[in-house]
């Protein structure tokens, strides 16, 4: 295959021998991939903080055509994701953000609304200051409905009846339904955040964050917890790091 010059979102990089680096990288034109990065650690490291989560970048991949593993050439830094100030919450978040990212999106299948939806996050996060749980929510709530996860915030899917209160989750086929067609003892989503999801997800995560500013969103972290898990089989290795370290140093006043 000849090198692939491509713009991409960079997810995540793991350690690999002593002075490299394995990336991976949402691309605009492969989709998800994962590429060496020679040289990207010890002194002098040759992609200098290019590398960081979510950071977008132009970069040239080799390998053979069917590779599971690229290398990855130059890269050049189009926009860093670096917060204002490196504000905690939004470092958390760009962290977090980029392994829901990863933890969905399937090998090497074009996704550029994924693509969008990461770069607008980081757009949220650079404007808004501390935005971070906001934009947790956000990237949670599109995430699963850019997969088909979500489900509907108006219309029971047992019943086929409007939603008038909250969501309950139905066990038995691993999805949401209304209040009636399930038990209060396993409701996930109470009434009053279900109307807020309704109205705001409509918004760019911007004013996400705006129109949640003040608002207390543990109960849309719960239920979008429950959604991506069942979906996953397990937790996001960050989201229990991150709730505990927020609940320490964002303490609502
Ligand atoms: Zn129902």
């Amino acid at each position: 295959m000849p090198p692939l010059t491509t713009d991409a979102l960079v997810l995540r990089t793991l350690p690999l021998g002593e002075m490299s680096v394995v990336a991976v990288l949402l691309t605009r034109s492969k989709g998800k991939v994962r590429a060496v990065a020679k040289g990207a650690r010890g002194p002098g490291h040759r992609y200098q903080s290019s590398l960081q989560p979510l950071s977008e970048v132009r970069t040239t991949l080799y390998g053979r055509e069917g590779t599971e593993l690229f290398r990855l050439g130059a890269v050049e830094l189009l926009r860093s994701s670096e917060p204002p100030n490196s504000n905690l919450e939004s470092l958390l978040a760009l962290e977090y953000c980029a392994e829901l990212f990863e933890a969905f999106l399937p090998p090497e299948a074009r996704d550029d609304d994924a693509y969008r939806l990461g770069r607008s996050c980081v757009t949220a996060l650079k404007q808004r200051g501390p935005a971070g749980t906001a934009v947790m929510r956000y990237a949670e709530a599109w995430t699963l409905k850019l997969h088909g996860l979500y489900p509907s915030l108006s219309r029971c899917l047992a019943c086929r009846q409007p939603i008038t209160m909250g969501l309950c989750f139905d066990h038995t086929d691993a999805r949401a339904v209304c209040s009636n067609c399930g038990s209060k003892r396993t409701e996930i989503l109470d009434a009053d955040s279900r109307a807020l999801l309704r109205s705001a997800l409509r918004l760019s995560p911007s004013n996400f964050a705006l129109r949640t500013e003040g608002i207390d969103l543990t109960p849309i972290a719960t239920f979008h917890r429950v959604l991506i898990e069942s979906h996953l089989g397990r937790s996001l290795n960050s989201s229990r790091v991150i709730e505990s370290v927020l609940r320490e140093t964002v303490r609502p006043s």
